[in-house]
């Protein structure tokens, strides 16, 4: 049987016991990183050895039997593990030259999570709770089904103070297959939609966005004006936070949207291999760029386009595809400009929106690739 894991992220609602017992457990899933980053750097600057898992795995055991640090026994234990293993992965990737030298965890980071694993159906959904190890069952709200095996579940406190829980879901393949409608797009980024398709529908970015960044600058001056450590300073410290989350719920529910759109109307969907490091390089570009999350959603068509049997196809950012008429393939070079935003083709006559041409190109472009390839 083939297999694919789906995340899920759904909010929950602890009661004040729960709520104590997770902040308890944040707690400790963060003492264990941090006792153990250190034990491992000690290690290393004494020795030059470096630890294992499974050697901080058994040093894990006896500090919980010890007296001072007996507490880490009352909370999940499989957290605490799975702290570690999220610490020898930031050893992984720091000796793969991957990431940077693992940091200790502050208890003031925007937010804190542990992960917890599905042993013996230990997590599980009942009704419209789901069952916790060592939690319990906490009222969660399930926006939407799914199908499979619940494999982990990462618990997770925002700055504001909700809760949320991530579950990793195993599903059969063909459970999740839904034929797509076979039709072809070619999609570009626009500068200033979000991006534009090769049929010339525009897709903007949600209006509200604007509105609520313009309010977190507001708010963030707020908080830069309050005294370290006062009372008003920890209630602007969270209204930031609060904005901060809703844009990155409305952003998060755009981009599912449309990929789940582009995903089920088309057997392919061709878009720019975009360097997104060298594009924020060129300011320009930089905000529509950022604001518009474009890896993220390149991610999401990568596997929902697989789910509904149709292909992603990348097109090489070196190919011209703003120069290009789509209909003769006479090349523009007037058409580097960015200003151009509409021209008239030399060699046909036809008349092109610069964005349109483009994301007709696009597709033009990685059908022929695939061809070539195929
Ligand atoms: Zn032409």
């Amino acid at each position: 049987m083939e297999t694919y894991t789906l995340g899920y992220k759904f909010r929950i609602y602890p009661n004040k016991t729960q709520e104590g017992l997770i902040n308890r457990t944040l707690g400790c899933a963060r003492f264990v990183f941090n006792h153990f980053l250190a034990v491992r750097r000690d290690e290393w600057k004494a020795n030059h050895n470096s630890l294992t898992y499974v050697k901080t795995s058994k040093l894990l055991t006896d500090l919980k039997k010890r007296e001072e640090t007996a507490w880490l026994s009352e909370v999940d234990s499989m957290a605490l593990q799975e702290s570690l293993r999220n610490l020898d992965r930031a050893y992984e990737n720091f000796f793969k030259r991957r990431a940077r030298y693992p940091r200790f965890k502050s208890k003031h980071n925007h937010s804190q999570s542990y992960r917890t694993r599905n042993q013996s159906n230990g997590i599980r959904i009942v009704e419209n709770r789901i069952k916790l190890p060592k939690i319990g069952l906490v009222k969660i709200k399930q926006s939407r089904a799914f199908e499979g095996k619940i494999q982990s579940a990462t618990v997770s406190r925002t700055a504001s103070g909700k809760y949320f829980v991530s579950l990793c879901v195993e599903t059969d393949k063909t459970m999740l297959f839904r034929p797509n409608g076979g039709k072809q797009i070619g999609i570009d980024v626009g500068l200033k939609a979000f991006c534009l398709d090769s049929d010339g529908n525009v897709i903007q970015s949600p209006r509200p966005l604007k509105k609520l960044q313009r309010k977190l600058r507001r708010a963030q001056r707020r908080l830069s004006r309050k005294l370290p450590k006062s009372m008003n300073r920890d209630k602007a410290r969270v209204r930031v936070a609060r904005v901060h989350e809703r844009i990155a719920n409305i952003r998060r529910d755009f981009l599912h949207k449309l990929s789940t759109r582009l995903a089920r109307e088309n057997q392919t969907v061709a878009v720019e291999h975009l360097n997104v490091k060298g594009m924020l390089r060129n300011h320009r570009l930089a905000k529509s760029i950022s604001d518009a999350s474009w890896s993220e959603i390149f991610r999401q068509l990568t596997y929902k386009t697989e789910l509904h049997g149709g292909e992603l196809l990348k097109v090489d950012t070196f190919y011209p595809s703003s120069q290009t008429c789509s209909v003769c393939g006479y090349r523009n070079p007037l058409t580097k400009n960015l200003s151009v935003r509409e021209w008239d083709c030399p060699g046909c006559g036809t008349h092109h929106d610069r964005d349109v041409n483009a994301a007709k190109n696009i597709l033009r472009k990685a059908l022929e690739d695939k061809s070539k390839t195929a």
